[in-house]
Formats: C-alpha cells, sequence, structure tokens
C-alpha cells in the first residue's frame, strides 16, 4: 500500500486491506500530517468498517444498559421516598374501578395530568380531589404520584395533612435542625406534593395559614398539586379561603368523589 502523496497535510484516501474478521475490505489510510518535506510520510491505517460498526453497537449497547440500569435505580430512590402508604403500593390507572360516568371521568383526568406532567410543571397545574372516605380518591392519588415518577422520573410526594402539619411544627423543638421557612419552602419545591385529607384536623389558624402558605407557595412557584380532601367543595373552600380555591379552579380541575363507599367491597 504506497500513497499517492508522500508528503500529505491531513490527506486521506481508501485503500483495500484484509481484515482477520471479515477479510478484504476497504480502509482510509491517513497520511501523517505531520511529516517534513522529503521525509517519508508515515500512514495511519483506519478500522475495518465493519468492525468499527459492530464496536459501535456493542459500545451503544453497553451504555443504554448502563444507562438504563441508572435510571432503574433512581425510579426505586424516588418511589421509596414518594411517601405512598403501604396499602396504595399497588395501586395503578388499570386496576381502577370506574363504575361510573363521574369515576371514569375522574379516572380520564388524573391520566391525562400524569401524561401531560412536563406541561403541568410549566402551569403550576392544582387538581383538587372531594369527597366522601372510600370513593377512590387516594387510590387514583396515589396512581398519579407512582405515574410521575416512572413516566417522567421527577420527584413525587403524597402525606397526609397532619404529618404535613407534623414535620413543619416540628422545627419549633429546641434544638432543631431546620427552621420553618426552610421546611415549608421545601415542600414548595418538590415537583409533585400530593397532599391528603386537607381540613380533616380541626384546624388552628396557625395550621390553616402553614397549610395555605405551602399551597400558595407551590402556586407561586407553578408547581403542581393534588390536595384531596373529604370536605366538600364548599367547606375546602372555606378552609383554605375561597381567593386560593378560585385560582386552584382556574389553573386545574375540582373532582368531586361522589359513589358509594369502595371499602369492604370484594
Ligand atoms: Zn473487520
Amino acid at each position: 500500500m504506497t500513497s499517492p502523496n508522500p508528503c500529505a497535510i491531513d490527506d486521506s484516501y481508501l485503500a483495500t486491506d484484509t481484515c482477520p474478521k471479515h477479510g478484504e475490505v476497504q480502509i482510509r489510510v491517513i497520511d501523517s500530517p505531520f511529516c517534513e518535506p522529503g521525509e517519508k510520510s508515515t500512514l495511519i491505517k483506519g478500522e475495518c468498517p465493519q468492525c468499527r460498526a459492530e464496536r459501535i453497537d456493542r459500545e451503544t449497547a453497553v451504555a443504554r444498559r448502563e444507562r438504563e440500569a441508572v435510571v432503574l435505580l433512581e425510579t426505586k430512590r424516588l418511589l421509596r421516598d414518594a411517601g405512598i402508604p403501604p396499602r396504595f403500593a399497588s395501586k395503578t390507572f388499570a386496576g381502577f374501578d370506574a363504575d361510573s360516568q363521574g369515576a371514569r371521568k375522574n379516572l380520564r383526568v388524573c391520566e391525562a395530568f400524569v401524561e401531560r406532567f412536563p406541561q403541568q410543571l410549566e402551569n403550576g397545574t392544582t387538581l383538587v380531589m372531594t369527597g366522601r372516605p372510600g370513593t377512590g380518591k387516594t387510590h387514583l392519588a396515589t396512581a398519579i404520584t407512582r405515574g410521575v415518577i416512572e413516566r417522567h422520573g421527577k420527584v413525587a410526594r403524597y402525606i397526609g395533612a397532619s404529618d404535613l402539619m407534623r414535620s413543619i411544627k416540628e422545627t419549633y423543638r429546641p434544638g432543631s435542625e431546620r427552621t420553618e421557612r426552610e421546611v415549608i419552602a421545601e415542600f414548595a419545591s418538590i415537583d409533585l406534593l400530593v397532599v391528603d385529607e386537607v381540613g380533616i384536623q380541626v384546624g388552628s389558624d396557625t395550621e390553616k395559614q402553614l397549610m395555605f402558605e405551602v399551597f400558595n407557595g407551590r402556586y407561586g412557584a407553578l408547581k403542581p398539586t393534588v390536595l384531596l380532601s373529604n370536605l366538600t367543595t364548599e367547606e375546602l373552600g372555606a378552609y383554605l379561603g375561597d381567593r386560593l380555591m378560585d385560582r386552584f379552579r382556574e389553573g386545574g380541575a375540582v373532582l368531586v368523589f361522589d359513589g358509594e363507599s369502595r371499602r369492604g367491597r370484594a
């Protein structure tokens, strides 16, 4: 194999070569760009194109498996930290028994909420679910939590209103490492916050104010929130303040769960 140009600068051409695996192949040959005039140029032989394609396939497959393993680990971690109660750990949209027109509509809205979660993250959509206990609110809300993690890899957290209050109030203990402001800011910054049983605690004015600050903080930061309450929409409005309820209504949906209790159902 001889170069047609004994001292080429950054030149390359195709030449026939023999690959131990693929036999006679066309490879690219590069003349050394660094040879002095009059010097014999050094030839740099390229890789067999078929060996190269196979190597890239192998590397891509390894990289893809590594990426998938990382995503899987991250999903597991996010699910572990999501706070979904064990009883609801395996609840999915597919497992929701939509036995009435209202239930089917609620299911559709919740599925669409997960489907379009990237948009909800831009708009700070709020989903309010009201209705008596046992009508499927928590089932759909935990399915949303799981869906947002599994499908979008976002941080989602399910928490009962009284646990939310407790985590804020724990900062009042002497020696607490965090301040009330920090905890409220943290709850306001999670990609999706799902708060169950809002309004169940009799609710001192301080508690109402803290709850309001969390929701209002999320509203202001355009973070989507799912809010569940056994109160009626009107009672919830009275609890959170009509102004906040109006904002929620504007930038999201209020789902009413009015079916029979599902608890104890076969
Ligand atoms: Zn080869």
